[in-house]
């Protein structure tokens, strides 16, 4: 607080009788004639400040009359404690009020497009164009808070733990992150471009090399992917390297901060985490980031399936796809209408379609129950665990399509059920992922995380003959259904790198061409290395219990990512064009269409 200014929102009954001075933004103004009372508001909260004819000077009540909301003001007055009755039990500063002996404008304010109170119906592209007074809300300003605590306490304990922050380039070359490049282009070298980091990657892992032993970056990240609701172009995260480490070193470096971060917020989290290898969490799951506040886990039931006279079964495991089910308990009781809604969505999953069977007493029922004889029907209820008053749900199709469709049938069921625990949050660790996946369309090998994870050793000697089975060294941290964050033991030799860039397609010149210097630098010496990247946004959000991840990003864009605000991505002269040696786009018939042009004549200033 600057000298002789007091905190609004931090006085309190033991304040009474005190002078002060107060500095903020005018949040109300109700005039009752002789009394008006104005409520004030700084960073630290709201206050209530009276203006009394009867007590005040004449000049401090007419100046507020004056005041008008978001007005910039100073008031002198004293702390008063306000009558039993008067107190106002929703605000923290209820209890007393200022009465004014001055009034000063330091700055007027036009009247704004939408009142500044936490609780608004001013749509987001209002609130986003107008972000600084949307972030003079408190309930937004509070996440800020947030978020400058969890950042402080993660630095906390990095630093405590040895590690030492190092910035790395924004102006880059290409990560293999699996995302498209935002690229800069270079007015020095015309025709070469930069690209903006999709992560520290290669560089932290550089830092290894280099001897650093312990590395960490709250470090941005840019990534131009099709954007979907709850993600950003530009993103933060907490990235993390270690020399010499096990999987156990970085879990428990991780667990240390993620726990103090949710401290923060009031949240208690238990560790150690919990564990799942990749193939339990999809079996049990249906997902790679299960939501391990309530059970309902899935079963398979090919067994039970196979040997029927039921098509889709047939079909299904014919083609070498999977029947699978969830016992949803209590079932029995969803209606017609329901069953069919979660077919539909089953669906729009990708599933090949639903089946489900009610049992209630000894009756069940299904559309199913024609085709499968009495005692196929109790084996594949056995198998599920159905007991009475249960609902069976089940997708026979390929094994990813069949889990997608029931995760998702799974986290809605659970929601439908109220087994879901708002004031859980249970973290796990998912660990040996595949370290490929194969793309039917190029029909190439593709690396699950990217190119530099270390496969696990004992799977080593399938990775040209079998590469779909070999396992990584990498692991995921997820939270009540969220992935927060993923990483891994690297491949440390240049041999070994050499030979997974060769299952994944990439030659040697192509390999040299693109991380020449990583395979350069393995040959100096590379200390066994591993780490993890996690996402500070989500972890904020999560935290605050916001709702978007906007809410914990000052300037976000918006879906379609524009920033309604500064009008970003914007038209600039066709004179930077040319110092940067890109040919302007010809000019369009109408000149308002002109991308490159920034309007009428006069005009100083590239404009949207
Ligand atoms: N660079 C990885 C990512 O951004 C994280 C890691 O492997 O450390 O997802």
């Amino acid at each position: 607080m600057t000298a002789g200014r007091q905190a609004a929102g931090g006085l309190r009954d033991g304040d009474a009788g005190r002078e002060v001075l107060l500095k903020g933004w005018v949040a109300r103004r109700r005039d009752l004639g002789e009394l008006i009372f104005l409520t004030l508001r700084d960073r630290s909260g709201l206050v209530q400040v009276v203006f009394d004819r009867a007590r005040c000077p004449g000049a401090a009540v007419d100046a507020a009359g004056e005041a008008r909301s978001e007005d910039v003001v100073a008031v002198r007055g004293e702390v008063l404690r306000r009558a039993e009755a008067q107190r106002n039990r929703d605000l923290p500063t209820g209890d007393v009020e200022v009465l004014a002996r001055s009034l000063e404008f330091l700055a007027r304010s036009e009247t704004p497009p939408f009142v500044v109170e936490d609780r608004t119906n001013a749509t987001e592209e209002l609130r986003l164009e107008y972000r600084y007074l949307d972030l003079r809300r408190p309930a937004l300003l509070k996440n800020f808070v947030l978020r400058d605590e969890i950042a402080f306490r993660v630095r906390k304990v990095l630093h405590e733990r040895g590690f030492l922050e190092v910035e790395t380039p924004m102006l880059t070359r290409s990560t293999p992150e699996g995302a498209r490049d935002f690229l800069v282009p270079s007015r020095v070298h015309h025709g070469q471009w930069y690209a903006l980091p999709q992560s520290p990657q290669l560089f932290k892992q550089i830092l290894m090399i280099s001897g650093f032993e312990r590395y960490f970056q709250i470090a941005r990240c840019f990534r131009d992917e099709d954007l979907r609701a709850d993600r950003q172009f530009e993103f933060t995260q907490i990235d993390l390297e270690m020399s010499f480490p096990t999987e156990e070193d970085v879990f428990d470096t991780v667990e240390a901060f993620l726990v103090e971060a949710f401290a923060a917020a009031g949240i208690a989290v238990a560790r150690p985490f919990r564990r799942l290898t990749f193939r339990e969490a999809m079996d049990r799951f249906g997902t790679d980031r299960p939501d391990l506040r309530y059970g309902l886990e899935l079963c398979d039931l090919s067994k039970a399936a196979a040997g029927t006279a039921f098509a889709p079964f047939e079909k299904a495991l014919a083609s070498g796809g999977t029947v699978r089910g969830l016992r949803v308990p209590g079932g029995a009781a969803f209606s017609r209408k329901r069953l069919d809604a979660l077919t539909e969505r089953a669906k729009e999953l990708g599933a090949a379609g639903l089946l489900w069977f009610k049992k209630t007493g000894a009756e069940v029922s299904s559309p199913a129950k024609k085709a499968l004889t009495d005692a196929e029907l109790e084996r594949l209820l056995g198998a599920a665990g159905v007991a009475d008053g249960d609902l069976l749900l089940a997708v026979a199709d390929r094994e990813k399509a069949a889990l997608a469709a029931l995760a998702a049938l799974r986290a809605e069921a659970a929601r439908e059920l109220g087994l879901v625990d708002e004031t859980q949050y249970v973290f796990c660790w998912v660990t040996e992922f595949p370290l490929l996946g194969f793309d039917d369309e190029t029909k190439q090998w593709f690396p699950m995380n990217h190119p530099f994870t270390g496969p696990r050793e004992e799977d080593l000697e399938r990775l040209e003959a079998d590469p779909g089975s070999v396992r990584a060294r990498a692991y995921d941290v997820v939270v009540n259904g969220w992935e927060l964050g993923s990483g891994s033991i690297r491949i440390h030799r240049a041999d070994l790198q050499e030979r997974v860039f060769r299952v994944l397609g990439i030659g040697e010149a192509e390999g040299k061409e693109r991380f020449g210097f990583l395979l350069d630098a393995l040959k100096y010496g590379a200390p066994p290395h591993g780490g993890i990247a996690l996402g500070l946004d989500r972890i904020c959000a999560i935290a605050a219990g916001a709702p978007s991840l906007r809410d914990v990003i000052a300037f976000p864009k918006t879906t379609s990512g524009i920033d309604l605000m500064t009008k970003a991505p914007a038209s600039v002269f066709p004179e930077q064009l040319r110092e940067l040696g890109i040919a302007p786009p010809r000019a369009p018939e109408s000149p308002r269409e002109n991308a490159a042009s920034p309007g009428g004549p006069g005009e100083t200033r590239p404009g949207r």
